[in-house]
């Protein structure tokens, strides 16, 4: 009818006015480097960019929480316990065959083969034990109050502290000739100064997606359980998400322009691209080509064994958020757009979208843990350190889990890289030497995470048509009533 072409023309046009921004950001970009401009005017200029940040950014809490927690009471639980499993099998499935496809593709074309041909000149990482990471992860999952969760995570920083204390010094003279008591012993004690260095748990800035979506998750499960009682709360939630998507549907229009400065800023900031030649180059190349194998072949053919549907109409819908992906770096702040995407250009059930997506743009990075891989092994070449196949198999699994602790921001995939290179035992120094690549890499990891957790959401949605349709018919709405 009219309304479905209304929304087909505003669809495509959106799509038409996003593509257009980023091909004239490009062009603008490239445009202006030879004007020499300085950082500070390149930030202003950027300006439009910056703000598009900040209002993506600004909606991405209160959706996180209210789409989750709405998503979770409108299903029964045996419906939503079903639909998360099969989410959380999509998400480790495609999140190990990225990081199969990069270890393939990096063993292929050895971009560090024959050593180091360059000293580390750029760059210092902030290194964090593997074992502090992990706690940092477990501890994020459960913000001591959820006001600070809005804007603070946790992340160890580690201090060093001098102490004295008092050590006993017990010896024994149980061999000695002339004792009776055989159990005799001396004792005297000493006082010994020692320096240590004690992690402690750190705030650093930064929503804590993972705290809110495992408290949201958890209160819709309770509301959903609590019949009239739980109607206010359950009413609250459904509006203030719709009430939520309708501003993101406002931040839509201004998108384009954003994300046109947000490139162009960027293109024309860079250094040299003619600069990273050699083992770098070939490194870029190698993420690239395993990023465009997952995103572009392996995971719509996954997506066309499960539904039967041409996925690459379905990626046609997506464009937009892909393109806010590339734009900003960040999944969790491209979110908002992916909702929009789903929702209204591919008419994935809402519920679907709601339970699965907040939790995906959180956990599911499939460009991030194929880029780890890929990194982790290129270091370990330049080192000319040969990996076993237990070490190997190290890397595929430290990978996946620094995908899954990775916060959906800019280069976060490169400060968790660390728990890979320690777990096999390479330098975490070196992570300098793909530094200066890494903004470029984050753009294209970060759309392909969004594209694997849009392609997740429409598998789940196709598995999950049972529970759904049960669901419409008992309840006929998103909110059950007792
Ligand atoms: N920037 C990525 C994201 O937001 C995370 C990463 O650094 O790999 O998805």
């Amino acid at each position: 009818g009219f309304t479905s072409v209304k929304g087909f023309i505003k669809g495509n046009l959106f799509v038409l006015f996003t593509t257009a921004a980023v091909a004239v950001g490009i062009i603008l970009g490239f445009g202006l480097r030879s004007y020499n401009l300085s950082l500070r005017d390149i930030k202003y200029f950027s300006f439009p960019g910056e703000l598009l940040m900040r209002m993506l950014k600004m909606v991405v809490m209160p959706l996180i929480v209210s789409s989750l927690v709405t998503g979770i009471a409108s299903l029964d639980s045996r419906a939503s316990g079903k639909m998360g499993v099969r989410a959380l099998v999509y998400y480790m499935l495609t999140t190990l065959i990225a990081v199969f496809i990069g270890i393939f593709i990096v063993m292929l074309i050895q971009p560090g083969k024959g050593g180091r041909d360059s000293p580390v000149t750029s760059g210092s990482v902030e290194t964090v034990q593997a074992l502090d990471a992990f706690l940092d992860l477990i501890r994020n999952m459960f913000p001591p109050n959820l006001v600070e969760a809005c804007f603070k995570q946790y992340k160890t920083a580690y201090k060093k502290v001098v102490r004295t204390r008092t050590v006993t010094v017990t010896q024994n003279f149980t061999n000695s000739v002339n004792v009776t008591d055989s159990n005799s012993s001396v004792l005297h004690t000493v006082q010994e100064t020692v320096e240590e260095t004690v992690p402690v748990a750190d705030s650093s800035s930064g929503l804590n997606a993972l705290g809110l979506v495992v408290f949201s998750m958890c209160f819709g499960l309770v509301i959903g359980k609590m019949k009239q009682k739980g109607q206010a709360v359950r009413d609250f939630f459904d509006s203030l998400n719709e009430a939520i998507m309708r501003l993101v549907a406002i931040i839509i229009w201004y998108a384009p322009v954003g994300i046109m400065f947000l490139i162009a800023g960027k293109i024309i900031e860079m250094n040299n691209l003619a600069e990273v030649g050699g083992q770098l180059g070939m490194y870029t190349v190698s993420v690239i080509v395993g990023l465009i194998i997952h995103g572009l072949v392996v995971l719509p053919l996954l997506y066309f064994i499960v539904t039967r549907k041409n996925p690459y109409r379905f990626i046609g819908g997506l464009l937009q958020a892909l393109f806010t992906a590339l734009g900003t770096s960040s999944s969790s702040a491209t979110l908002p757009i992916t909702f929009r995407c789903l929702e209204e250009n591919n008419h994935v059930d809402k519920r679907v979208t709601r339970f699965i997506l907040p939790v995906g743009a959180t956990i599911n990075m499939d460009g991030t843990a194929l880029y780890e891989a890929v990194a982790a092994i290129f270091i370990a070449q330049v080192n000319s350190m040969d990996l076993d196949f237990g070490q190997i198999l190290t890397v595929s699994i430290t990978a996946t889990a620094a995908s899954i602790g990775a916060a959906g921001i800019p280069q976060a995939g490169l400060v968790t890289m660390v728990i890979v290179l320690t777990s096999v035992g390479l330098p975490t120094e070196d992570i300098a030497l793909i530094v200066a690549v890494d903004w470029f890499l984050d753009r294209l990891r970060t759309t392909i995470n969004v594209l694997g957790d849009s392609l997740g959401a429409g598998i789940v949605e196709h598995l999950s048509r049972e529970e759904l349709q049960s669901q419409d018919t008992d309840v006929g709405n998103s909110v059950i009533m007792e």
